[in-house]
Parts: structure tokens; sequence; C-alpha cells
């Protein structure tokens, strides 16, 4: 069976929920082998042995010192080298750069933004807020699929997890910009906002830059914190925290949104949220034609009471 490589997002020793969830679609298609750069810990090969890889291709920590390019240089490589069935990368903005570099390199197609992928590697796509589902598949070269966090759920089935060292001769173009520094965001208990599975967002209904009526309904939740660009701008929350087209892209189970008009630009990047709850004193906002739920009315009365009610259970 041919292989499907795997790009494992990783931090702190620990695997992102989301490369399990791509291990998970890779077992459909063919045989999982997940490509570590970095330092595969024992928990991490652990987990990836959970979920399914048949192989641990670990790569030089040195790939994280440049930009995007030396990665996909290495899964261009492994890609060829293994007569690969496909690559799979979570659809981040920096993996979304990988995969189209990768593709390039392979001369093959490049999907991003997929809900799911099917044995044949067909790629499903959620557009217009949901209203409409389309397929798609790489007819030429082995496709490179960018899944969306959340969008696929994970199930575990053991893999041999056979560890072999990888590595690949940067070119002078692959150096061509290094990483200088890497800050943590503070997010403090709340979950990676990607990968969580209820999002609370903000937007300029808040009204200004206290946001605690937006954290609060988040914490009642287990929640991460969004917010919309137009509150991003006003610096009312950190860019970091934005969703949308020119922000983050999740998928989370629970998507509520509080006082966001629902712009094109900001569906783009939550629209395939499972549930979404708009709290909008506007009963036309855009927002509420693609939500499952909707209270129409003030947030600054209404999260409060909701956040009251769940901390009450
Ligand atoms: P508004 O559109 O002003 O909506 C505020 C909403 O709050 C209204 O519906 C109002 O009825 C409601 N409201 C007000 N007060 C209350 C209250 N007390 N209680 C309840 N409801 C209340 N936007 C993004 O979000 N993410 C992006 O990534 C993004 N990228 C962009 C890229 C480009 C190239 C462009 C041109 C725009 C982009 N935008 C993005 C901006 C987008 O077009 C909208 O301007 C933005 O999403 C609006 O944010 P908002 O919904 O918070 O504000």
């Amino acid at each position: 069976m041919a292989e499907v490589l795997v790009l494992v997002d990783h931090v702190d020793g620990q695997v992102k929920k989301v490369a399990l969830e791509l291990l998970t679609a890779a077992r459909r298609i063919g045989e999982p082998a997940a490509v570590v750069v970095g330092e595969a810990t024992d928990g991490i090969k652990a987990k990836l042995a959970e979920y399914g890889a048949e192989k641990v291709y670990t790569a030089p920590a040195e790939l994280d010192d440049y930009v995007v390019a030396p990665k996909a240089e290495l899964l261009a490589t492994l890609a060829t080298d293994r007569s690969a069935a496909a690559v799979l990368l979570s659809a981040t903005a920096e993996n979304k750069e990988i995969a189209g570099r990768t593709a390039v390199k392979l001369g093959s197609g490049v999907l991003t933004d997929v809900v799911d992928i099917t044995a044949d590697v067909v790629a499903e796509h959620s557009v217009f807020g949901g209203a409409v589902v389309t397929h798609a598949k790489v007819r030429t070269g082995v496709p490179v699929v960018a899944v969306r966090p959340n969008a696929i759920a994970a199930e575990a089935a053991p893999g041999a997890a056979v560890e072999e060292a990888v590595s690949v001769e940067l070119s002078d173009s692959a150096k061509a910009a290094r990483v200088t520094e890497r800050v943590k965001q503070e997010q403090g208990s709340r979950p990676e906002l990607t990968e969580a599975a209820v999002v609370v967002s903000g937007g300029r209904g808040v009204g200004g830059d206290d946001f605690s009526v937006v954290e609060n309904l988040a914490d009642s939740l287990g929640g991460a914190v969004g917010a919309s660009r137009a509150a991003v701008d006003s610096g009312w929350y950190p860019n970091a925290f934005q969703v949308g087209q020119t922000g983050r892209t999740v998928s989370p189970n629970l998507y509520i949104a509080l006082g966001i008009s629902g712009a094109i630009q900001h569906r783009a990047g939550m629209q395939t949220s499972k549930t979404i709850v708009a709290v909008n004193k506007d009963p036309e906002a855009p927002l509420l034609e693609i939500s499952d739920f909707a209270v129409v009315g003030d947030l600054h009365k209404v999260a409060p009471q909701l956040t009251e009610e769940i901390n009450k259970r």
C-alpha cells in the first residue's frame, strides 16, 4: 500500500489534535507515514502510533529555522522517493503555503481548506456559508491536501510507528528567509483557537476593549476566544485571535458570535463550524442566515445570562 505523508504539527513535545485527524484521514487512502520536523519525543511517537502511523520520518529541527521553504523541499523529496499516494497537512496559514510550494515542486495540484476526504482522495469543500458542498480531485501527480482542523474526527487505530531519520539538502533559495524569533501567544488556560471545540468570538458589537463578556462565556464552556477584524482593527483584541479570511480559520463544534454582522470575509473563517449561534441586536444581520440558532438582543444582556446559566451546571 502506498504511503500517505502527514506533516505533524507539534508544540512543546505534544502532537496537535489536527495531526491525529490527518492520520485518521490518511488511513482511508493508504499507509500513514508521519513527518516530524524537530525532536520526535517519546510522547509524540506514542501518540502517532496510537493513531495509526506506520512510519515516523524525523527531520532535523534546523528545517524550522527557515520560513516554509525547507518543509516544502522535505515533503516533495519524500513524496517522490517513497512514491507517496498523497501529502496531507493541516490548513493553517503557514501550512497552506507549504502545501502550495510542495505541489509546485511535485508538478501536482493542491487542495486547501478541505473538510473531508475519501479513499480516492476526492476532497470536500464547504462554500457559501455551508450552503454548497463541492468536491475536487487532483488529476496530475501526488495530491497535496490541506485539511481544516476539527473537520475530521480523529479515531485511534494502532500503527507500527517505525522511526526513520530523513533529511534534505537545502538549496540557497530555501534558506532565503530565516526565522529570527518565535513569540508564544499568551492564551492562559484557554485552548488554541484553531483546535478548540468551542469558540466564542466578539465583534464591533462588543463596543470596546473590555472583552470580558466574550472571555467569560468562552471560559464557562472551556472554549477559545476569537474576534472579528473590526474588533481587532479597533485595538480591542490581539490580531492573533482574528477569525476570517485574513485571520485564522476555525471549525469548532460550537461557534458563538457576539455582535458580529457576518461579512463574507468573517464567514470564510468560521462557516464550517458544526453549530453556529449568533447573538445580534439586528434580526437582519447576514450571519443569522447561516446560524443554527440566533438570539436577537443586546449581547451585554444575553451573554452574561448565558454564562451564569452554564456556570450553574
Ligand atoms: P460590523 O459589521 O460593524 O457588525 C457589528 C454587528 O454587531 C452588527 O451586526 C450589529 O447589529 C451588532 N451589534 C452592535 N451592538 C450590539 C449589541 N450590543 N448586541 C448585539 N449585537 C450588536 N473581517 C473579519 O472578521 N475577519 C477577516 O479575516 C476579515 N478579512 C478581511 C479582508 C478584506 C480584504 C476585507 C476587505 C475585509 C475583511 N474583513 C474581515 C472585514 C469585514 O468585511 C467586516 O468589516 C468585519 O468582519 C466586520 O466586523 P463586525 O461584524 O465585528 O462589525
